[in-house]
């Protein structure tokens, strides 16, 4: 467990941790690290010290025994020395010997004969027999006699002395029993010359007792070998071994050049192990050996090797375990320190959790749900109504929970499936009386087993649940007025799906509050309506309610007047009031909004235009009088001209003034017909078809040429070529026109007498819409009626002069050609910008 965890992780306790636990840690880790170096070290000293050890012993034991050997083949090669001498001795006699040739000499031989015998009869020597032999190998003489006939003239040593080597030469043992080993000398005459050579022949059973009397000793021996290999003769131990080879060619060579080697291993194959050292008798093919058995000795060395290194294996081990140890205390600190360190951590959490107008809890859950409770810290009195104490001395605790509480176990088996639960309910009190409770819980870990943690916590909720109580009763209250009001007040939530754009009802249009008035306004239900849809079911057209969401969207807000269908078949104007409340997210709306009836209102507004245009009327029909008056005129003076040309019986003339007179009745029959379309209104159904400008404009000029005249307005009209033409109706457009210059009009009659009134009137086609200004010169719209210039009832002109409906009425028509109109001020007067869709071209 983390300790920043058990402190509960607040930046004061983290500082202090730190300061009393960091340095004590960092000290231990230190010190933990020096005494394992230690150990290590310790470690390698004693491999090194043991290795040490084993091979000095070794040595020293080694080199002890070698000196000895080396001892022993001095002594033997002293022996060897001293059986040369006798043998050179010998070979001086037998040279005699020889000289002593003639017929006369016999007695002189003989003399010789017995020195030799002299010599051979001392035992310490070694020499058993003696001959001597002629240049082809014959023996002339030889000491035990009876040797006529026997030659050596093959034997490789004599060959040798033949050859001119003076010796002594030490030969192969003769076969046989006896095993004589010759040492040879050459004999020659006076000239030097060859004539013979003298045989010394050694039995090595006599020199075995000698050797070992000098050498050997605690299973010491000593040999005589030749040079080119074969043991010759040796002390007792070395016996067995004459006629084997025992020395090999790099012993040989290391001899050549040295004259001596040492050699570990047994002397021969399968033999105890020796230390050997070999000396070559100088100017001889002998070679004396000592070799000490090292058996005793390597093996002590080894042992001594071995346990040096057992001794190092051991003090390893132990190093091991007490660095084991080491680390096992220090683990067993550590854990106690985290052990205290999370006791007082916590302490500290319960110190802190018992002032939280809560109680914590947390809870150890097993697979099947059943758990058990391992921390629980808060205020338990202040939450619970209950003492600590108290609470767990319930046994029944389904006592302590209402209907509204679902069992423990099934309560903390979904957490641990969900992750998080909420749950309110209502709690026992001691005495009886219930408390609101909210209990929340989450997971905090979740095991393998199936099992988990979880934590929670349980809160009073009186203070919250007495609130919703009050809130409720508000909202009854509310709902109750509401129910009254001549308003519905409603909250609906609006949204885009993936199968669906703004559409009404089920999916993505909802109310979620509509206010009691509903029925008293509408005709509608509640429960009607819902299953009718929804408000947005029974308003129309729909695609404006699809144009107020997507208006909603951009603007927050949005309001128009929709027809509404009651129940019964009628309808009703309505004007909806929206305004955005929330957005859930990027497709969502939430708003809030009203439904006021504007059917009487909107009547009323119709018979006000109407009683606007019949008003207005009046006055249009004061210009029209003023347009008759001049065909009326015009007819007069032709139907009097008429009669007089009748009276003269001048056909001709009558005839032409009758074509005049019926050119004057068309004018004020269309003179008529305006007055009457003006005053019949704007037929709102009749389809829209191409209306070319200039023909609106002239209905416009019947109607008000004599007015304009006699206010001395000048009108400017620039209509391009071909005359664009809108698609619209005639009469309307014409109104509008009316309306318009009738405006500049009235506000040019304002200025001064003498300054210049002018009228424009253009119209081009801009791409699919054909735009209309009429421009004056009059000063300007004022500005404090400019905000709601198109609003009705707004006018400058004063009770008589004005209703303050034609730009109302105008907007009204042109909105219903799908047209757009606005005012403007410019250049000192006034500029009204009409934009309407122009009709299709006739090609
Ligand atoms: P009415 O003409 O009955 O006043 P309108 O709706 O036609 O009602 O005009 C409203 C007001 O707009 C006028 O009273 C006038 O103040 C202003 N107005 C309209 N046209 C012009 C114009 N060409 N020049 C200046 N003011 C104008």
């Amino acid at each position: 467990m983390p300790i920043t965890a058990a402190l509960g992780g607040t930046p004061l306790r983290e500082a202090i941790r730190l300061a009393l636990l960091s340095p004590a840690g960092l000290l231990g880790r230190l010190s933990r690290l020096s005494t394992l170096a230690l150990l290590s070290l310790s470690v390698v000293g004693a491999w090194a010290l043991a290795l040490t050890v084993a091979s000095q012993t070794g040595r020293t034991a080694v080199e002890a025994g070698f000196e000895r050997a080396g001892a022993e083949a001095l002594a033997t090669e002293q022996f060897a020395r001293k059986t040369i001498v006798i043998s050179g001795m010998l070979r001086n006699q037998a040279q005699r010997w020889l000289t002593y040739s003639q017929p006369g000499d016999a007695g002189r031989r003989a003399d010789v004969e017995t020195t030799i015998r002299a010599i051979l009869d001392n035992a310490e020597l070694g020499i058993a027999q003696f001959g001597i032999v002629d240049a082809k190998g014959d023996v002339l003489w030889h000491s035990a006699g009876g040797h006529a006939g026997f030659s050596v003239g093959e034997r490789d040593h004599f060959r040798r002395h033949r050859d001119g080597q003076v010796g002594p030469i030490f030969g192969r043992p003769s076969p046989g029993r006896d095993r004589l080993l010759p040492v040879s000398w050459r004999l020659a005459d006076a000239d030097g010359g060859f004539v013979g050579a003298a045989i010394a022949l050694l039995r090595p059973a006599d020199i075995a007792p000698l050797l070992a009397n000098i050498v050997e000793r605690d299973g010491s021996l000593s040999a005589l070998v030749r040079l080119e290999g074969e043991l010759l003769a040796g002390s007792h131990r070395a016996a067995p071994l004459i006629g084997q080879p025992v020395l090999g060619d790099p012993m040989r060579e290391v001899l050549m050049r040295d004259g001596i080697f040492r050699r570990e291993g047994p002397v021969v194959q399968g033999g105890p192990d020796r230390l050997t050292v070999g000396r070559l008798v100088p100017g001889t093919n002998l070679v004396a050996i000592g070799a000490v058995d090292a058996s005793q000795t390597l093996q002590t060395a080894r042992l001594l090797e071995g346990t040096a290194y057992l001794a190092a294996i051991g003090f390893t081990g132990l190093v091991i375990l007490c660095a084991v140890l080491v680390l096992v205390a220090e683990r067993a600190r550590h854990a106690a320190t985290e052990v205290a360190v999370l006791a007082a951590g916590q302490a500290e959490l319960r110190r802190l959790h018992a002032r939280l107008p809560a109680v914590i809890f947390l809870r150890d859950v097993a697979a099947d749900g059943s758990s058990r409770l391992t921390y629980r810290a808060g205020d338990i009195g202040g939450v619970t109504g209950w003492t600590d104490g108290a609470l767990d001395d319930v046994e029944d605790w389904t006592y302590l929970y209402d209907e509204h509480a679902p069992p423990r176990q099934e309560m903390v088996s979904r957490v641990l499936r969900d992750g998080s639960a909420k749950h309110h309910w209502r709690l026992r009190q001691p005495d009886g009386s219930w408390r609101h409770v909210v209990m929340r819980m989450e997971r905090l870990s979740r095991r393998p087993d199936g099992g988990g943690e979880i934590v929670g916590y349980l809160r009073d909720a009186s203070a919250e649940h007495s609130a919703l109580e009050s809130a409720a009763a508000a909202r009854e209250e509310l709902d109750a007025t509401l129910a009254l009001a001549p308003v519905v007040v409603f909250r609906a939530r609006a949204w885009t799906c993936a199968a669906c754009t703004w559409r009404h009802g089920r999916g993505c249009y909802r109310e979620d509050y509509i206010s009691g008035s509903l029925e008293q306004v509408t005709g509608w239900s509640e429960q009607a309506l819902s299953s009718a849809g929804g408000l947005a079911a029974v308003l129309s057209p729909f695609d404006t309610v699809l144009e107020g969401i997507e208006a909603m969207k951009r603007e927050g807000g949005w309001s128009a007047d929709l027809t509404l269908r009651r129940p019964d078949g009628t309808t009703l104007t309505i004007r909806m009031t929206t305004r955005v409340v929330a957005r859930p997210d990027d497709s969502a709306l939430d708003f809030v909004g009203y439904l006021v009836d504007v059917t009487a209102e909107r009547e009323a507004k119709a018979r006000a235009i109407t009683s606007a245009r019949l008003a207005s009327l009046g006055e249009v029909s004061g210009g029209l009088a003023h347009e008759l008056k001049q065909p009326l005129l015009a007819i007069g003076l032709a139907v009097s001209n008429t009669q007089q040309a009748a009276e003269k019986g001048d056909l001709a003339a009558v005839r032409a003034r009758l074509g005049r007179i019926s050119g004057y009745v068309a004018r004020a029959a269309s003179v008529v017909d305006h007055l009457r379309r003006y005053a019949r209104g704007a037929d709102e159904d009749a389809p829209m078809v191409p209306v070319p400008v200039s023909t609106a404009l002239d209905g416009a000029l019947a109607v008000l040429g004599g007015t304009l005249r006699d206010a001395g307005v000048t009108l400017r009209v620039e209509i391009g070529d071909p005359v664009p033409a809108v698609l619209g109706q005639l009469v309307p457009l014409e109104q509008v026109l009316v309306n318009l210059i009738g405006n500049a009009r009235d506000a040019l009659a304002s200025r001064q007498a003498g300054s210049p009134r002018l009228v424009t009137v253009t119209a081009e086609q801009e791409g699919d819409a054909v735009l209309i200004t009429i421009a004056d010169n009059a000063g300007g719209i004022p500005e404090r009626v400019m905000a709601r210039l198109f609003q009705p009832f707004v006018t400058t002109k004063g009770e008589d002069a004005g209703t303050g409906l034609g730009l109302s009425l105008c907007q009204g028509l042109v909105h219903h050609m799908g047209g757009t109109i606005a005012a403007s001020n410019e250049g000192g007067g006034a500029v009204f910008r009409i934009r309407l869709p122009a009709a299709p071209s006739p090609a």
